[in-house]
């Protein structure tokens, strides 16, 4: 089982002829909500791929539609804790007819996870069990430590970047999942791999490569045609843990992610772009 301490977004996109200027209001000529944050992407990438996954977040108190959608997705709302004062998570997006993009993200929720809510779910996980970080909740430090010391396997992935959250975390947790971005902004903020660390890197569409005590598998991308790329690490990690927890080797588990990132980047949207196992087996198997 996967315990995903994580974020939960509304993404909010809107489609814009051009970005307003300042002082300026200008109509949409189209919009959409869907769900988004890392964490919970990451959370239906492992529940579509045939893990166990309980989700511990923070949403506004009262938001029945993000309450709804979870438990659409197949999650437990058990560990959803609803905060008095506080907005669920957002990213509000503009896509101007150049398809750039203007984003701007309010953590809400998401910053106000409660230390005894994590140690709570703690209990209910077992040793070896995983427990899932990024960084977009305020549990990154805490949550790593509090799940090291209940026998956990720690994953961190290393996202948004930032060298003051993820450098003292790297000899306290068992994978690191990051992007090649992530990765040069790690190396030059100094910080050094651990030896007994693992390590997931996406490499956009030439796939990615997973190194773990002392080996390196490498995975090739499928060759597809890519519509929106959102969400398609978190689908690639959601997926890895997810076959790892099943029991799988890393190799199969890589092939199986590569195949769930290709079908994820074919189609718009996070969260709901994600493939079921059925779809992913299907083209593994062609
Ligand atoms: P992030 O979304 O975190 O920036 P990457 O860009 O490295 O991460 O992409 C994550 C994964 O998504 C890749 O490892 C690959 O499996 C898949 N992917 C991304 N872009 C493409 C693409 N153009 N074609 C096929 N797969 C892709």
């Amino acid at each position: 089982t996967v315990l995903n301490i994580g974020s939960i977004n509304w993404d909010r996109v809107y489609s814009v002829p051009r970005f307003p200027q300042p002082g300026e209001t200008l109509a949409a000529t189209s919009a959409s909500v869907g769900l988004g944050g890392k964490g919970l992407n990451q959370s239906v990438a492992i529940a579509r791929s045939g893990g166990q996954v309980r989700h511990l977040g923070a949403i506004g108190a009262g938001d029945e539609a993000m309450l709804e959608a979870l438990r659409a997705q197949g999650l437990a709302l058990e560990e959803i804790a609803q905060v008095t004062g506080a907005l669920t998570g957002s990213a509000t997006i503009f896509v101007d007819a150049e398809a750039e993009n203007l984003i701007v993200l309010d953590p809400g929720a998401n910053a106000r996870i409660e230390e005894a809510a994590v140690a709570q779910a703690l209990t209910r996980m077992a040793k070896g069990d995983w427990a899932l970080l990024q960084n977009e909740t305020n549990m990154l430090g805490r949550g790593a430590a509090l799940a090291r010391e209940a026998g956990l396997r720690v994953a961190l992935a290393a996202a948004p970047f930032d060298a003051e959250a993820v450098l003292p975390l790297l000899d306290r947790i068992d994978l690191l999942a990051v992007n090649e971005i992530e990765l040069a902004q790690l190396q030059e903020a100094g910080g050094t791999l651990p030896e007994g660390l693992a390590v997931l890197v996406t490499l956009g569409a030439e796939g990615a490569e997973y190194r773990a005590g002392g080996q390196s598998i490498r995975a090739a991308a499928h060759r597809v045609e890519a519509v929106d790329t959102t969400g398609a690490g978190d689908t690639v990690l959601g997926a890895f843990l997810a076959r790892l927890d099943a029991g799988e080797g890393p190799e199969a588990a890589l092939r199986y992610a590569m195949a769930a990132g290709a079908l994820q980047v074919t189609r718009p949207g996070a969260a709901a772009a994600i493939p079921r196992q059925d779809e992913v087996e299907a083209l593994l198997a062609k």
